[in-house]
């Protein structure tokens, strides 16, 4: 009967006129056609605005025009494939295609999900097979993927048929001809569409068709202006090809808002040579660090209009990326009280829920690594973290290498693992894995897995989880069953993985009304906002580049021909979403971006930003300067007016005031707040800690008690205190556990030092060190000496293990052929290997008496003289470096001074002590301090290698270094014992292994450096 338009710019009125035509049209149940869920409820509630409800007009988004048509007309429409049975279908197609060009990427996960796209894309553009083959086959230069393309998108339509079923390209094909052989069929039931800035090829072509039955009217957003250009060429299509007329040309109307810069941007944004208007109320900007700090500055202005009396329906946040950048915005809103939700699609498998199963998908299926189950148990909400932590902590040091082993590892069989492991086939274990869907989402609040125990008590209900929970659990019941449609093969893991990683579950489901609302400027273009923040305006990210077809390219695109495959132009794409932005709010737009990262890393806002800086205010530093708010890295803590919840409050009294409650008591009063939330707010500063408070000494009473009854400390302690107490504290004291194997220094020190425990006790050949004529069988016997100790160990020999291994056996090799070559008298006493003193439990010496205290210790070797009692002390490091004597007492190094007391105390008269490198290379001399006389001819040192200089000393200078070392130990150990804990690293300088920073809060890089220890 008749296509019209309504053409307008944004602001003209067009939603008004549409409704007035609505409404005239009742007797005749029109037909409104509108682009999501929200714009339905927009208008339904604008027919019932003025009291009067309008009954009789239909209002549906454009997937139901099909099905209206198909209902009008009686056509036969086979039922539809769910999304799973789309992409067994595809699948299968590539499974019955002979592909040359595609056949690497067709085996790659995502591919059915991508052909599955495009062949949505093309029956929309109403490209069928035939026509892809032909335009292919007329391409200038190699045509191979897009004829192999035609290939696949005619097996998948064959199936389709085959197996009786429709999709919504194969539904619109069958309204529309269905329409076309009965026109009547309609009757003149009108048809409106409104908020659309495209058509497809398919929507055009069922407007064609109606329009020849009824009246059909199609509001257009349409103006010559920059902004508008991306629409411009519906217009054209409406008017030249459908011969549309335009029965409403409005004009903008300048009064939609009383903000004159509002209304300037909405009609000058993006047009050449435009003037400037004032800055005023209807512009703010928001200039923030890091991602959290924008949604916390964008909360926080949110929460002033809130607290203004601003309806929160009337706010809404737009963001280019709503499902990457929303979550955050989502969740930071949240914590500050402010109702709101987040529009978007988000990926499946970006829910607890969703992780859960893809990991377990990944587990059961054969090649399984136990990271997938611990990955599924870490996503398990009813799951207790530090059963994982246990399990996490086997894998890692190598003791459950499989699947099957972690599982062992638990009381009750895992499950949701069981369930499917003993599913009977395939299509089982995806309908197993349905069931797992369900529970999985429920198990938090009504089961409990193995390893709940009180974690699931008061676990608060999270609905995307429930609902990603349904999503997945239906999902998977239609995969099991696509086994039956004709071509597909059972469905197994791997398709229910796939499945998994393209599925969606919608952030927020159901009603908007009384929340903020954060959305695409999709979804806000065809409503209007009181306050619209336009946020995350960066480089790169609005104006976007586009997403990029990873099947057809924009060449291939160009190349084919085909005008309804050509993408719009990206630049006029995103021009015309800011203006969608720009022209939504009637009070006030804010311009929000971040200048940096978390890191203070430079983060370049978008040029949108200045094209309406070009517009508005006059250019000068100063205006802009005074429409922006700036909130540094250093607002981590918000102004005491701008807190929005009762914690963030506190924080910021506590900032302001420090300790003094009076002066707490003063700003909250300033604030007005009532009784009992001003009591709350102080119980809450009472518990933050002031902001110089630093960790240590210890206080609590109990602690002290048990610090101060220590008699016997050892030597090894002592030194870890003097390197820094604090540093002493969390390693000897609070004995953090590592999930990871033993560091590889400290388990080669304890492998190599047990080995040649073995080897000096029972020495392979006539005397107690290697000499020349044996050197060879004492090197022997060390290699099968280590081997048997590596064997006995409880953790196992990792690759990088037996590397640093192999490199430590050649170098004692070398030692021992060093030792072979010497000449002194000294021997080592089988008896006095791996001495101790003052362990009770080992019946040997008594522990070197220090006062107050007494320190015990293990020696790894003393030399004695042949009947005699002078003796060298060694100590074994696995190190290439060990201290001299200038750096032991440098380096607060006490070990082996003390070792030399306690030898005295044996009755042995030490002349020495000696760190030995073992892992030395080239100079493999020893280290310490000796007498310089014993290393004169005829000395005990002397046929030993002669000592680096400077570690040689007088026997007077030796007392003194022991004296001075005893002196050390006993001002340390009475620290010690009175829990006299501080950051104090020795010469103010923290090791560079030391990676406990975040338990004693100091700020500086985390060390990285592994630890390179003895063993001991
Ligand atoms: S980081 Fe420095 S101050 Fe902190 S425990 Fe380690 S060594 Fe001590």
């Amino acid at each position: 009967m008749s296509l019209e338009l309504i053409v307008g710019p944004p602001n003209s009125g067009r939603a008004g006129e549409v409704l007035r035509r609505l409404r005239a049209a009742l007797e005749r149940e029109p037909l409104l056609i509108v682009p999501t869920g929200d714009d339905i409820a927009r208008f339904e509630r604008d027919l019932c605005a003025d009291g009067n409800p309008a009954v009789g007009a239909t209002i549906r988004t454009f997937s139901s025009l099909s099905d209206e048509i198909a209902a009008a007309t009686a056509a036969r429409i086979p039922p539809r494939l769910s999304q799973p049975q789309r992409l067994a279908l595809m699948r299968a197609a590539t499974a019955a295609t002979r592909l040359r060009v595609l056949a690497r990427s067709a085996r790659s996960p995502g591919f059915a999900t991508a052909l599955d796209t495009l062949v949505a894309e093309l029956q929309a553009a109403l490209v069928s097979p035939a026509d892809l083959r032909a335009a292919a086959a007329a391409m200038p230069g190699e045509a191979a993927q897009e004829l192999e393309l035609a290939e696949l998108y005619e097996a998948y339509e064959r199936l389709r048929d085959g197996a009786g079923r429709s999709d919504s390209g194969s539904v619109a094909a069958a309204a529309a001809a269905a329409l076309r052989q009965d026109p009547g069929s309609w009757g003149n039931r009108p048809v409106l569409i409104y908020g659309f800035d495209d058509l497809t090829e398919v929507q055009l072509e069922l407007l064609r068709l109606l329009a020849a039955t009824c009246e059909v009217t199609v509001a257009v957003n349409y103006a010559d202006r920059k902004a508008l250009a991306a629409r411009a060429a519906l217009l054209l299509r409406l008017r030249d090809e459908l011969g549309a007329t335009t029965a409403e040309d409005l004009h903008f109307d300048r009064g939609y808002t009383a903000r004159k810069s509002l209304a300037h941007l909405d009609r000058e944004l993006f047009e050449p040579a435009a003037e400037r208007v004032p800055a005023d109320e209807g512009l703010r900007l928001l200039e923030s660090a890091g991602e959290r700090g924008e949604a916390e500055s964008v909360g926080l202005e949110i929460a002033r209009l809130l607290a203004a009396g601003v309806e929160p329906d009337g706010i809404v946040v737009a963001l280019r990326r709503p499902a990457v950048d929303g979550p955050l915005f989502a969740s930071v809103l949240r914590g500050q009280g402010i109702p709101v939700a987040l529009q978007a699609e988000l990926p499946l498998v970006e829910t607890a829920v969703g992780r859960s199963l893809l990991a377990i998908c990944r587990a059961a299926a054969p090649g399984g690594e136990p990271a997938d189950l611990l990955a599924h148990l870490r996503a398990d909400p009813s799951v207790a973290p530090g059963a994982i932590d246990w399990l996490e902590r086997a894998v890692l040091r190598g003791e459950a290498e499989s699947v099957a082993d972690v599982a062992e590892r638990w009381e009750t069989p895992p499950r949701h693992l069981t369930r499917i492991l003993e599913a009977p086939g395939p299509a089982a274990r995806v309908a197993a894995l349905a069931v797992s869907a369900r529970r999985l989402a429920e198990a938090a609040h009504r089961e409990r897995a193995p390893l709940a125990g009180e974690r699931s008590a008061g676990v608060p209900l999270d609905a995307i989880e429930l609902r990603a929970g349904v999503a997945a659990a239906e999902l998977l019941e239609e995969l099991a069953l696509v086994g039956g449609l004709p071509g597909c093969p059972e469905p197994d893991l791997a398709d229910g993985a796939e499945a998994l990683e393209a599925a969606g579950v919608r952030a927020w489901q159901g009603s908007v009304e009384g929340r903020v609302r954060i959305v695409s400027p999709y979804r806000v273009r065809a409503g209007r906002a009181t306050h619209l923040f336009c946020a995350g305006l960066q480089e790169g990210v609005f104006p976007g580049r586009g997403a990029i077809d990873p099947l057809l390219g924009e060449a291939a695109r160009a190349d084919l021909g085909i005008p309804a495959l050509r993408r719009r132009e990206q630049a006029e794409e995103e021009r015309y979403l800011f203006h969608v932005c720009a022209s939504r709010p009637v009070e006030r737009l804010y311009l929000s971006w971040r200048s940096s990262d978390e890191d203070g890393h430079p983060a370049p806002r978008s040029p949108f930003v200045d094209e309406v800086l070009d517009l508005v205010g006059d250019g000068s530093d100063a205006a802009e300067e005074a429409m922006t708010q700036v909130r540094g890295l250093a607002r981590s803590v918000p102004a005491v007016r701008e807190a929005s919840t009762a914690r963030a409050l506190a924080r910021a009294i506590t900032l302001t005031a420090g300790p003094d409650a009076e002066r707490r008591r003063e700003l909250l009063g300033a604030l007005g707040t009532d009784l009992a939330t001003s009591g709350d707010v102080m119980a809450l500063c009472d518990g933050i800690p002031a902001a110089d408070s630093l960790p240590g000494p210890l206080r609590n009473p109990a602690v002290l008690a048990e610090l101060g009854s220590r008699r016997l400390l050892s030597a090894n302690s002592l030194e870890g205190w003097i390197e820094c107490s604090y540093r002493w504290f969390v390693n000897h004291e609070l004995t953090p556990q590592r999930l990871e194997p033993e560091p590889d220094p400290l388990w080669l020190g304890g492998v190599v030092h047990d080995a040649l425990e073995r080897l000096y006790s029972e020495p392979p050949g006539a005397d107690s060190i290697p000499r020349p004529a044996d050197v060879q069988r004492w090197q022997e016997r060390f290699d099968e000496l280590l081997g048997a100790v590596v064997a006995e160990r409880d953790s196992p020999a990792t690759p990088d293990r037996r590397l640093a291994l192999e490199r430590l056996r050649v170098q004692v090799r070398a030692f021992l052929a060093t030792e072979a070559q010497g000449t002194s008298r000294l021997r080592p006493r089988p008896d006095l290997l791996e001495q101790s003193f003052g362990f009770e439990e080992e019946d040997g010496p008594a522990a070197l008496d220090l006062g107050d205290f007494a320190l015990r210790g293990r020696i790894d070797r003393i030399d004695i003289e042949p009947d005699g009692n002078r003796a060298l002390l060694r100590d074994y490091k696995i190190s290439k470096k060990v201290p001299g004597a200038a750096q032991m007492s440098k380096e607060g190094k006490l070990q082996l001074q003390l070792y030399m007391l306690a030898a005295e105390a044996m009755g042995l008269e030490p002349i020495g002590g000696y760190y030995q490198p073992l892992g030395a290379y080239g100079d493999r001399r020893p280290r310490g301090i000796v007498r310089k006389d014993e290393c004169s001819e005829d000395g005990l040192l002397d046929g030993l290698e002669p000592p680096v200089r400077g570690d040689a000393i007088d026997p007077e200078a030796l007392d003194e270094a022991l004296d001075e070392a005893r002196g050390l130990a006993i001002a340390n150990g009475s620290r010690m014992r009175t829990g006299d804990i501080d950051r104090d690293p020795l010469e103010g300088s923290c090791p560079k292994y030391c990676t406990f920073q975040a338990i004693c809060r100091l700020e500086r890089a985390i060390g990285l450096e592994p630890e390179t220890e003895n063993g001991e």
